[in-house]
């Protein structure tokens, strides 16, 4: 056996659970296809549950050294105009800090960094970390990873084989997952430009048609999201810069001047959402996590999220597996037991977060308007919305719940009790429950 794990993929999700493993004494090889940092905006904003994992995997402070908190996100509706300041006829904000226990933030990080903290972090278990820059993992032949590394093919075994690719992943092929495609209406700009020094909290700017995502990042800067129809990306470009400029203008005068730093199209990324979820996650010794398994409306920012908390519970299922002396295969089903559930009820979120902001009539613009507030003024719905997005727990919306946010019941007075709140949070008997279910640990 040349390695306990082969991971193929150094993403979020791979390098985290790559680092969980050797902190654990655990042999793990990871094949990276890049040789240098990627370009490409990935998603930068990790929720609370993340950061509760990045703190077990001990970089929680780096990462915190190198992100901007985020403590509450305003969502503001407008009805914009040409000649003047867009009219506010909603504001809503919500606060991470009504979640109840530490991590009552989220924190804005550059991709590229929570990467580099990671491979550093498991640099420092150097017997166990085997990290393969430039080596692109082929697919399986007899069984063995084959890679491609500087031009030579050669193959590695392993007891168990993680696809940790990303969209495109050769493992979830081999495993012959099912697999879903779900388009939308809409796709996205997105663009890191600099930000007043006081622009600290997420900002959802939406109006009939249109949405921005405002998430600031450190070092005075921020991080957007501007929607657009899908399919009108190629007749912007041709309009010009000047075109993006105004977009933004209309919705966020505060940043007109900040915008105008962006005089083409170069660091603006397309983004084209879409979803799927595979069928199983799991076969024989192989397994999928992150966006191999499934990939999520970035509306809700929980793609890289869902990454490394499948890590989480993975790695901690294999480093169990090795203490106790158990078979990898017999026990991979486990994993998904625990994940897949979450990531189901993650998408639909998404997914339903996404229809809200695309549908585009008036009424349904006045309809989001109430909605959207009565998360303010219902604390039940404000509880079960910040820890669903959190991840640090789950509390579905019921049939009086979505009647409340429609209008259809009056909101209720009644306070949520931090004890109430932390009943619906994840114990470590949910996230890892083998080690409870046979007396380990
Ligand atoms: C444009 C865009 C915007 C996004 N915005 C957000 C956001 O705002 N918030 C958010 O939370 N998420 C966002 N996401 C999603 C987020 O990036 C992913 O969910 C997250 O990165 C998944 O992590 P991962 O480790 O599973 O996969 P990835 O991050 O995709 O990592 C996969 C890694 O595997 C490598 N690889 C691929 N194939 C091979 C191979 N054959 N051999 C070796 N290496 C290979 C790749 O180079 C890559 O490094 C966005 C994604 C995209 C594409």
């Amino acid at each position: 056996m040349d390695t306990e794990v082969f991971i193929a993929g150094g993403g979020v999700g791979g390098l985290a659970l790559a680092v969980k493993l050797a902190s654990e004494g655990v042999h793990v090889t990871i094949a990276e296809q890049l040789k240098k940092v990627s370009p490409l905006y990935k998603g930068e904003l990790l929720q609370p549950k993340t950061l509760a994992i990045l703190e077990e995997l001990d970089v929680l402070e780096e990462v915190l050294a190198n992100g901007n908190k985020i403590e509450h996100l305003e969502f503001q509706e407008v009805i914009p105009h040409q000649d003047r300041e867009p009219e506010e006829i909603g504001n809503t904000q919500l606060s991470y800090h009504r979640l109840a226990g530490d991590y009552d933030y989220a924190l804005m990080v550059p991709h590229e960094t929570i990467k580099r903290v990671l491979r550093d972090k498991g640099k420092e278990y150097d017997d166990y970390f085997h990290y393969l820059p430039s080596t692109r993992f082929l697919g399986f032949v007899d069984g063995e990873a084959a890679l491609k590394q500087d031009g030579e093919e050669r193959t590695l075994r392993a007891e168990v084989y993680v696809g940790a690719e990303g969209r495109s992943s050769p493992t979830r092929r081999q495993m012959e997952v099912d697999l879903k495609r779900k388009d939308y209406n809409h796709h996205f700009l997105t663009v890191t430009f600099p930000r007043p020094e006081d622009f600290t909290h997420g900002k959802i700017v939406t109006a009939k048609e249109k949405f921005l995502g405002l998430f600031p990042l450190p070092d005075n800067e921020v991080r957007t999201v501007l929607m657009i129809k899908a399919g009108t990306y190629k007749t912007m470009k041709e309009q010009g810069i000047e075109r993006v400029h105004e977009a933004y203008e209309l919705l966020e005068p505060r940043l007109a001047e900040h915008v105008r730093t962006i005089q083409n199209w170069k660091p603006i990324q397309l983004m084209i959402p879409y979803t799927y979820h595979v069928d199983h996650y799991v076969k024989d010794n192989m397994a999928l996590i992150g966006d191999a398994a499934h990939t999520v409306h970035p509306m809700a920012g929980e793609g890289m999220n869902l990454a490394i908390q499948d890590a989480a519970v993975l790695g901690d299922l294999l480093t169990w597996c090795k203490q106790q002396g158990k078979n990898y295969s017999e026990y991979l089903p486990e994993y998904e037991k625990v994940r897949r559930p979450r990531v189901e009820f993650l998408l639909k979120l998404s997914h339903l977060s996404a229809l809200v902001y695309s549908v585009q009539y008036s009424w349904w613009r006045d309809f989001r308007t109430k909605a959207v507030q009565k998360f303010y003024d219902d604390d039940k719905l404000y509880v079960k919305q910040m820890l669903n997005i959190s991840g640090l727990g789950r509390w579905d919306f019921n049939l009086i719940d979505r009647a409340v946010q429609g209008g259809f019941l009056p909101t209720r007075s009644k306070r949520i009790s931090d004890g109430e709140q932390l009943k619906k949070m994840f114990r470590k008997s949910d996230d890892y429950p083998w080690k409870y279910k046979e007396g380990g640990h």
